[in-house]
């Protein structure tokens, strides 16, 4: 048989339990919650670097991301040169009431050009103004945080690797130089 009261202390102890841990309860929207660096928010574009391939349009598997374009000729760099065509982009927009944030775009995008933004208030009452056209996109990039510095130990990039290749070369090719020609100045000199 229960003592009298035993309930009443243990729901006492409940509470006391309770009110000495820290509260967990987010007081959203008055104080922004800290998100973890990789949260999934929105997709912000760097439209500068979209070359208009269309490898994020046809690998999103929800058909969310709408992309029109136009042909430019650009006149050749050099008398006599090719005139090239290149794609100019009239419309980057996402319906995000059909993305299903599973990343495959800004995976696929060969020339970084999207990315995740921890943005997340983004709410309509209208499920057609979730569609975001460009100029919200790139406003949203300006949201996305810096890549995280790489492991001291990590391998160096091999664009950096090769651009630090290249600039020794030409640093050895003028110190070549250079010494060359102050041989020859005094060479030059002791003749005289
Ligand atoms: S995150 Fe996935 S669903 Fe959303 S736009 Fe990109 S590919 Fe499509
Ligand atoms: S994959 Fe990248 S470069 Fe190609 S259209 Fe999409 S955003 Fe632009």
């Amino acid at each position: 048989m229960p003592i009298p009261g035993s309930g009443l202390a243990k729901g006492l102890a409940v509470t006391l339990r309770t009110m000495t841990k820290k509260t967990v309860t987010a007081q959203y929207p008055d104080v922004q919650p800290e998100l973890p660096p990789r949260s999934r928010g929105v997709i912000g574009l760097f439209e500068e670097n979209c070359t208009v391939c269309m490898l994020c349009a046809r690998e999103c598997p929800d058909w969310c991301i709408y992309i029109d374009s136009h042909k430019e000729t650009v006149p050749a760099a050099a008398p006599g040169g090719r005139e090239r065509s290149r794609n100019v982009l009239d419309r980057f927009a996402i319906d995000f009431s059909l993305c299903m944030y599973c990343g495959i775009c800004i995976e696929v995008c060969p020339f970084d050009a999207l990315f995740w933004s921890p943005e997340f208030e983004y709410a309509e009452t209208d499920i057609h103004e979730l569609t975001h056209e460009r100029d919200k996109l790139r406003e949203w990039m300006w949201t996305v945080p810096e890549p995280p510095a790489l492991d001291a130990k990590a391998e160096e990039p091999k664009e950096i690797a090769a651009a630090r290749k290249a600039a020794e070369k030409a640093a050895e090719k003028a110190a070549a130089e250079a010494a060359a020609a102050a041989a020859e100045a005094q060479a030059q000199e002791e003749q005289q």
